[in-house]
C-alpha cells in the first residue's frame, strides 16, 4: 500500500538508533512478542505484533515468538495454534524460533536455587491470603514473613521437596527476599514459585511447582539475548524487579522499554472479558465478526495490510489514550477500496418488471471491475434482462425533496444499463405493502447516457432475477452502544452495554451471479453499500456475507474538522 514503508519515527526507535550509535549489544536488534497462551489475540495485541516484528524488520533483526506459558490452569493448545495463525496471517514470520518460556523450567529452576544459594531467596509457608495481608499497602510498609530467616540448607531442602511433590498445593511458596518496606509494592518479596498440580500443555505432569510470570518473564527474554523487551505501561513498576533478578543472576540485560497500551472504544480488549463473551455466549465464538479479536477481525472481512497500516497510523506513546475506532475502519477501507471488486447486490430486494423489454431477451453488459485500477482489475459481464431487484430503499411513493431515486412518473438511471421509468406501483392486496414496480426503458441509454444528454438525478444498482445468486448478509453494528462499556451504572457491568442490535441477518438478498462461486474471505465492494466479505457459512448455493464496513468514511469527516 501506499503508506507502507513510511515509517514514523518514534521513541523506541529513537532508544534503538542510540544504542545502535553507541554500539550496544554488539549492533544486535532482537525483540519478541511474548504473548500468554489463554486467549486469542486481539487488535492490542496486533499493535504489539507489529511494532516489534516491525522493528526487527526495519532493522534487520531478529523477533521471536515466545509463549509465556506459565499459568497451566488457564493455557491450552487451541490457543497456542491460534496466535500462531494470526501472527503469520498479520504477514510475520518468527522463522524457527517459536519458543515457550516452559522450555526454560529446568534453567529457571536452576536460576532458584542460585538466588537460594546467595540468601536472596526463602520458602514461606504462609497462605496466599496471609501472603496479601502482610504484603501492606501503597501506603503503609508491609511485614516480614515469619519464615523469611530460614537459613539456606533448609530453604534448598525445602524447595526440591517442592519440586518433589512432597507438599500439597499451596503449602508453600517461594519468595525472593528484597524489601517488605519497598515503595514499590512489586519488590515486597515477591512469589518466584507456587505448588499447583494441573497438567501442562507441553510439559505434562513433570512439574508441580510453576514459576510466576514475573519471575519467568525477565529471564527468559535474557536467555534469548533480547536487546529490547518491549511491553505496556503496566509493567513499568515491574521493571525494578526484573532488574534485581538479572543483577542477582549477573545475565544478559535486556532493555525494557514500556508503551502504551491499545484503547478502542466501543470495544472491550481484555482476554478475560472476551472470554466471558464468548463463553456466556454473547457472541458466537472467539471469531465473531463483532469482537476485536484478530480471528473475528479476519471474519469480518479485514486485511493484514489494512491492520499493519493501522498499526502504523496510531504509532506508538508514553501515555495512555484511546483511539476512534472509525480510524480502524478507515484503514480498511483505504485498502480494500483498492483491492476489492464492486459488484452489485441488492440486500433489501424490490422486484421490477421492465415492461417494453423484449421478453426473453438477455444482454450481457460489460462492467468494470474497479475504477481505482481500471487496467489490471478489468471488466466483468453482468446479465441484464426483463425483471430485475432493486433495493427497496431506492424506490418512495411519496418522495421528499432530497430524495432522487426512484419514484412513480421519475426516471433514473441503471448502472451499467439504461435509464428506467417508473410507470406502476403493485401492492400487496392485504398490507398493502409495494411489492413489485412496472417501469419502462430507454433503448437509447445503453451504457447510462441518452443522445439528448438529459439528466437523471439517481444511480441505482440492480441484478437480474433470473440470473441473481441467493445470498444472506450479515449487517454488524457495534457490539457496545457505549463509547467506554465500562462506565455503568452502579451495581453493573460492562455486559450491561452491550448493544441489543449489533446483527441483523438478511436473509433475502440477491448478488449479482458473478459471486455464484466467490471464495470463502472474498471481499468485494457492493456497489453504494460499503465492503463485505464472504464469510465460511456459506453453502447450498446460498452465499454468506458479512458486511465488514461501510462506504462513509466518518474518519475522513473527524480529521478535516481538526
Ligand atoms: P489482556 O490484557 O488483553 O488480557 P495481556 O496483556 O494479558 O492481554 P499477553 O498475552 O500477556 O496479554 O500479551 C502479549 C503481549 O501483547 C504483551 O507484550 C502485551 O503487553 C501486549 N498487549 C496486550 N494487550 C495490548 C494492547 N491493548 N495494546 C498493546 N499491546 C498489548
Ligand atoms: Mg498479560
Amino acid at each position: 500500500m501506499a503508506t507502507e514503508g513510511i515509517r514514523p519515527s518514534n521513541f523506541i526507535r529513537d532508544i534503538i538508533d542510540e544504542d545502535l550509535k553507541n554500539g550496544k549489544n554488539q549492533g544486535r536488534v532482537h525483540t519478541r512478542f511474548p504473548p500468554e497462551p489463554n486467549g486469542y489475540l486481539h487488535i492490542g495485541h496486533a499493535k504489539s505484533i507489529c511494532l516489534n516484528f516491525g522493528l526487527a524488520r526495519d532493522y534487520g533483526g531478529k523477533c521471536n515468538l515466545r509463549f509465556d506459558d506459565t499459568n497451566p490452569i488457564k493455557e491450552e493448545l487451541e490457543y497456542v495454534d491460534s496466535i500462531k495463525e494470526d501472527v503469520r496471517w498479520l504477514g510475520w514470520d518468527w522463522e524457527d524460533r517459536e519458543l515457550y518460556a516452559s522450555d526454560y523450567y529446568e534453567q529457571l529452576y536452576e536460576y532458584a536455587i542460585q538466588l537460594i544459594k546467595k540468601g536472596v531467596a526463602y520458602v514461606c509457608d504462609l497462605t496466599a491470603d496471609e501472603i496479601r495481608e502482610h504484603r501492606g499497602t501503597l501506603t503503609t510498609p508491609g511485614k516480614d514473613s515469619p519464615y523469611r530467616n530460614r537459613t539456606i540448607a533448609e530453604n534448598l531442602d525445602l524447595f526440591q521437596k517442592m519440586r518433589a511433590g512432597m507438599f500439597p498445593d499451596g503449602a508453600k511458596t517461594l519468595r525472593a527476599k528484597i524489601d517488605m518496606a519497598s515503595g514499590n509494592i512489586n519488590m515486597r518479596d515477591p512469589i518466584l514459585y507456587r505448588i499447583v498440580r494441573s497438567t501442562h500443555h507441553r510439559t505434562g505432569d513433570k512439574w508441580c511447582i510453576y514459576p510466576m510470570y514475573d519471575w519467568a518473564h525477565g529471564q527468559s527474554d535474557s536467555l534469548e539475548g533480547i536487546t529490547h523487551s518491549i511491553c505496556t505501561l503496566e509493567f513499568e513498576d515491574h521493571r525494578p524487579l526484573y532488574d534485581w533478578f538479572i543483577d542477582q543472576l549477573g545475565i544478559h540485560h535486556p532493555q525494557q522499554i514500556e508503551f502504551a497500551r491499545l484503547n478502542l472504544n466501543y470495544t472491550v480488549m481484555s482476554k478475560r472479558l472476551l472470554l466471558e463473551l464468548v463463553k456466556e455466549n454473547y457472541v458466537n465464538g472467539w471469531d465473531d465478526p463483532r469482537l476485536p479479536t484478530i480471528c473475528g477481525l479476519r471474519r469480518r472481512g479485514y486485511t493484514p495490510e489494512s491492520i499493519r497500516l493501522f498499526a502504523d497510523k496510531i504509532g506508538v506513546a508514553k501515555a495512555d489514550s484511546t483511539v476512534d475506532i472509525a480510524l480502524l475502519e478507515a484503514c480498511l477501507r483505504e485498502h480494500l477500496n483498492l483491492v476489492a471488486p464492486r459488484v452489485m447486490a441488492v440486500l433489501r430486494p424490490l422486484k421490477v418488471v421492465i415492461d417494453n423489454y423484449p421478453d426473453g431477451q438477455v444482454e450481457e453488459l460489460e462492467a468494470i471491475n474497479n475504477p481505482e485500477r481500471p487496467a489490471d482489475a478489468g471488466t466483468r459481464k453482468v446479465p441484464f434482462s426483463k425483471v430485475i431487484y432493486i433495493e427497496q430503499d431506492d424506490f418512495r411513493e411519496e418522495p421528499h425533496k432530497k430524495f432522487f431515486r426512484l419514484a412513480p412518473g421519475r426516471e433514473v438511471r441503471l448502472k451499467h444499463a439504461y435509464y428506467i421509468t417508473c410507470q406502476k406501483v403493485v401492492r400487496d392486496d392485504k398490507t398493502g405493502e409495494v411489492i413489485e414496480l412496472h417501469c419502462s426503458y430507454d433503448p437509447e441509454s445503453r451504457g447510462g447516457g441518452t443522445a439528448d444528454n438529459r439528466k437523471v438525478e439517481g444511480t441505482l444498482h440492480w441484478v437480474s432475477a433470473q440470473h441473481a445468486v441467493d445470498a444472506e448478509v450479515r449487517m454488524f453494528d457495534r457490539l457496545f452502544i457505549a463509547e467506554d462499556p465500562s462506565k455503568t451504572e452502579p451495581g453493573r457491568d460492562y455486559k450491561a452495554n452491550l448493544n441489543p442490535s449489533s446483527l441483523e441477518v438478511l436473509s433475502g438478498g440477491k448478488v449479482e451471479p458473478s459471486l455464484k462461486d466467490a471464495p470463502v474471505g472474498g471481499k468485494y465492494q457492493f456497489l453504494r453499500q460499503g465492503y463485505f466479505c464472504v464469510d465460511l457459512d456459506s453453502k447450498n448455493g446460498k452465499v454468506v456475507f458479512n458486511r465488514a464496513v461501510g462506504l462513509k468514511d466518518t474518519w475522513a469527516k473527524i480529521e478535516r474538522r481538526r
